[in-house]
């Protein structure tokens, strides 16, 4: 197998610092273990909390749950909906259906408003629908829709949330830690990501930052035993960082290595502006040779950017995808149902120096193949 950069959504490209942080076996019921634990589940509250409008931090609390990212989001809407409850999702992409898919296969009360997947979400009609029908109570909404790269309003939705009293879950899984945001800003009741996003983990937990007050109602509420997550929570709280059933060790190392990495690079406003640049580096060189992004650019994001495939007939995305691999280059197919696109994800160990040999490659595959862009 050929190294190559991993240029998707998770998982990305990680350093070989992270990686080594992995060759230790540890034990899940250690004590030195459970306070990195401890000490990761305080650090991701600091990093979506500060002082002021960001919301305190002893408001907030940390839940890590084993698995991928769909999995903490699955123990969140399956544990925090009431049983008499209802959720809006507000869905403009395929995370959004997502959502809905979870709520619709735990028979949880739920109500879709679909959107293009190129235009972001409607605040007005989050207004409008929560007004109308008082039995909502609770909102779902992904802020970075990965389908398109699309950066939704989360804010302005959080914000109408509150106003009308309800609960606000927000799906922050490819834009946490990687792009400026406070759960106090975004009026976020309960925020998920993941450990293979922003902060360049290793896949294996996500991860819940939920305002104590609201989970701490949700006791008894879990439509499952091992996504229940107020039983994680309250196992991690009162044993010290214990885990129900056996603990992603190894990721959990990687992972405090990676929020260590996250600090010595300046933090989330250094990693955000990193990735800004890889992502103007990226469109630039993109829109030099000829491809169009889907998204307009004041709704994009620098975490991963959907391109309309080429009109040529010859094209064929596989062609690519392996011309590029090749090369060094892992690149990602589309996932819009209204139009033929491929992504490109700029986060994780990549730098602008890297995207522009990608730029390259991209131009050499082209005239390689003779398509028309
Ligand atoms: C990556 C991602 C997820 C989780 O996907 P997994 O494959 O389960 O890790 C959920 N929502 C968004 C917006 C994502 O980008």
């Amino acid at each position: 197998m050929h190294p190559y950069f991993l240029l998707t959504p998770g998982p990305l490209s990680t350093s070989r610092t992270v990686k080594e942080a992995m060759l230790r076996d540890v034990s899940t019921w250690d004590r030195d273990y459970n306070d990195v634990v401890q000490d990761v589940r305080r650090q991701l509250v600091t990093l979506a909390t500060d002082e002021g409008e960001g919301g305190s931090a002893a408001e907030y609390t940390a839940v890590l749950v084993q698995g991928s990212g769909t999995f903490a989001v699955e123990a969140t809407i399956g544990s925090v909906v009431p049983p008499d409850g209802k959720l809006l999702v507000a869905a403009n992409g395929a995370y959004g259906e997502r959502i809905a898919q979870i709520a619709a296969r735990l028979s949880i009360d739920h109500m879709a408003l679909p959107q293009p997947e190129t235009e972001p979400a409607d605040v007005a009609r989050i207004d409008r629908a929560l007004a109308d029908d008082r039995r909502i109570t609770h909102v779902a909404l992904v802020h970075c829709e990965t389908t398109t790269g699309m950066l939704n309003p989360a804010a302005a939705v959080g914000q109408a949330v509150r106003k009308h009293g309800r609960t606000f879950i927000l799906d922050a899984m490819s834009s946490f830690g990687g792009t400026p945001l406070t759960v106090g800003a975004l009026a976020a009741d309960y925020l998920i990501s993941s450990a293979n996003k922003c902060i360049e983990g290793v896949p294996g937990f996500g991860f819940v930052i939920a305002r104590r007050a609201v989970l701490e109602k949700t006791a008894g509420w879990a439509r499952s035993l091992s996504l229940d997550l107020f039983d994680q929570w309250r196992e991690m709280e009162s044993k010290g960082g214990k885990w129900r059933y056996t603990s992603p060790t190894h990721v959990v190392l990687a992972f405090a290595q990676a929020l260590a990495e996250l600090v010595a690079e300046g933090g989330v406003a250094a990693r955000y502006a990193r990735y800004t640049e890889n992502h103007r580096v990226l469109v630039e060189g993109l829109v030099g040779l000829g491809f169009r992004p889907l998204v307009a650019p004041e709704h994009r994001s620098p975490i991963i950017t959907a391109f309309l495939c080429p009109r040529d007939p010859a094209f064929t995305f596989d062609a690519m995808y392996e011309a590029l691999k090749s090369r060094g280059f892992v690149i990602y197919p589309g996932k819009v149902s209204q139009a033929e696109t491929f992504r490109v994800g700029t986060i994780g160990q990549v730098f602008p120096t890297d995207i522009r040999r990608l730029v390259e490659c991209f131009g050499k595959v082209i005239r390689e193949f003779a398509w028309q862009v």
